[in-house]
């Protein structure tokens, strides 16, 4: 998705050079770097329900395939573009870098909206995209998962597309799955509860005991919800909750100063984590501003709903209580708020670390789909906290080594484990 003149893949460049400077990296390992090793684009052509045809545009980046398959999800969206595409496939690479898992980065989408197409019509274009690069992608090249716009059902019908074309079964190809079609126990809870995982882990650093802290949150999406449900297990107390009223086309932010109940905020909350207020009121939610999240007297903030969050107008806001930030969501703080919370001494735990959970997971999905072999919910979390706790420390020593900020600590580890990958590959 583009938004006016913001171009994601020149930030995703910028940011890579920055850190390749940072690096010492050679030309060419940069050259390399800078672009998708491979890009497709490609005509989907469907026939609509009314008898008409109409051709769609299908997208997908290969950025890095060094330290195994590619993977990252497909967008259905009206403004997908490529840059877009390029960019989020170039994160992939950074993001299963730093939870050190053997996978590259890719991601792929299409130019289509959800809202005005019938479920056959979709279908249609899951199958289309699939027919259209089956030869480049699968199991052990580069595995699809959902994203924006997509779900379960979509990969159902990719990986059946996959399987009729390639006659054989590969519940590897694509992650995502519902459970019983190959999905895996923990993957809902993954993102959130590996968040937490890293939260965990700083505060043993930081000194602090968690049962003494309390927290703030911005969405009760599927990251902040289960997020919020594992810190008040361990004794947390979260005492502030935002979130989007469709209705009010706004959002609120839900502040209960004795400690929010997961189980009864959860019972008020739809399938879009949208949270209803009179039945907040009535639970004694005081009901705030949206942006007031941000402002209250706590020692962890967690952005867990959307971009360009925590900027140069509201990270000033911050109090001075808090001493971590957690970003679940994907690019919540602008490179000014950075500077803010440098300059606050707060420690931030980086979005593409904080929630590689997810990532992690689907990687497990694979692996199990793979030996056809599933594991229990518990082996599963208990896995995906190793990989988180090991990530965390790995990217935590780095940042107190080379003094610097945890975000550039983070990108250095990735990008020198993928340049090393390429190296030992004779790349470059
Ligand atoms: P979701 O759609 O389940 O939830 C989003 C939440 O944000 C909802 O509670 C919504 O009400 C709230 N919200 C929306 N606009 C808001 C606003 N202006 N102010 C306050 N709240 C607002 O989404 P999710 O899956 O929880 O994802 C949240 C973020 O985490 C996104 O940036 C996503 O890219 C990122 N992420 C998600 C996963 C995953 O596995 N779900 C993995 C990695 C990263």
């Amino acid at each position: 998705m583009k938004d006016g003149s913001f171009n994601p893949f020149n930030m995703a460049q910028q940011q890579f050079d920055a850190i390749a400077e940072k690096l010492g990296l050679d030309q060419a390992t940069r050259d390399l770097l800078r672009f998708p090793n491979r890009e497709l684009h490609f005509n989907i052509p469907v026939r609509m329900d009314d008898g008409s045809y109409k051709v769609f545009r299908g997208f997908r980046c290969q950025h890095n395939d060094a330290r195994g398959p590619c993977k990252g999800g497909i967008r259905f969206h009206p403004q997908e573009t490529i840059d877009t595409v390029r960019a989020l496939s170039m994160w992939m690479t950074w993001k299963t870098a730093v939870v050190d898992i053997p996978l590259g980065g890719g991601k792929g989408g299409v130019i289509c909206d959800p809202h005005n197409l019938s479920m056959r019509e979709q279908e249609a274009i899951c199958r289309g995209w699939v027919r259209q690069i089956y030869r480049l992608v699968g199991p052990v090249q580069d595995v699809p998962a959902p994203d924006v716009m997509t779900t379960g059902q979509h990969m159902i019908w990719m990986l059946d597309e996959y399987e009729k074309l390639t006659g054989m079964k590969s519940p590897g190809f694509i992650t995502g799955k519902p459970l019983g079609m190959g999905g895996s126990l923990g993957r809902t809870e993954a993102t959130g509860y590996g968040a937490m995982y890293t939260v965990r882990e700083a505060l043993k650093e930081l000194g602090i005991d968690i049962k003494k802290t309390s927290a703030s949150f911005q969405g009760f999406g599927n990251v902040s919800q289960y997020a919020l449900e594992l810190y008040t297990k361990w004794g947390g107390k979260a005492i502030a909750v935002s979130s989007w009223d469709n209705t009010d086309k706004k959002s609120y932010t839900f502040r209960k100063l004795d400690g929010i109940d997961f189980s009864k905020l959860i019972e008020i909350t739809n399938r879009f984590g949208e949270i209803d207020k009179v039945k907040a009121k009535a639970l004694g939610f005081e009901i705030l501003d949206g942006s007031a999240w941000i402002e209250q007297e706590v020692d962890i903030l967690v952005p867990a709903a959307l971009e360009n969050q925590v900027n140069a107008e509201t990270a000033p806001k911050i109090k001075d209580t808090v001493k971590l930030i957690c970003e679940g969501a994907n690019g919540p703080t602008t490179p000014e708020a950075d500077e803010i919370i440098k300059s606050k001494n707060i420690l931030l735990i980086p979005d593409f670390l904080a929630n590689a959970g997810g990532v992690t997971c689907s990687y497990f999905e694979q692996v199990q789909c793979n030996m056809n072999y599933f594991w229990t919910k518990e082996e599963v979390l208990e896995k995906l906290d190793q990989k988180m706790t090991e990530a965390y420390h790995a990217v935590s020593a780095m940042a107190r080594n080379k003094k610097v900020y945890m975000r550039d600590a983070a990108y250095m580890i990735s990008i020198s484990r993928v340049a090393e990958a390429c190296k030992m590959r004779g790349w470059v």
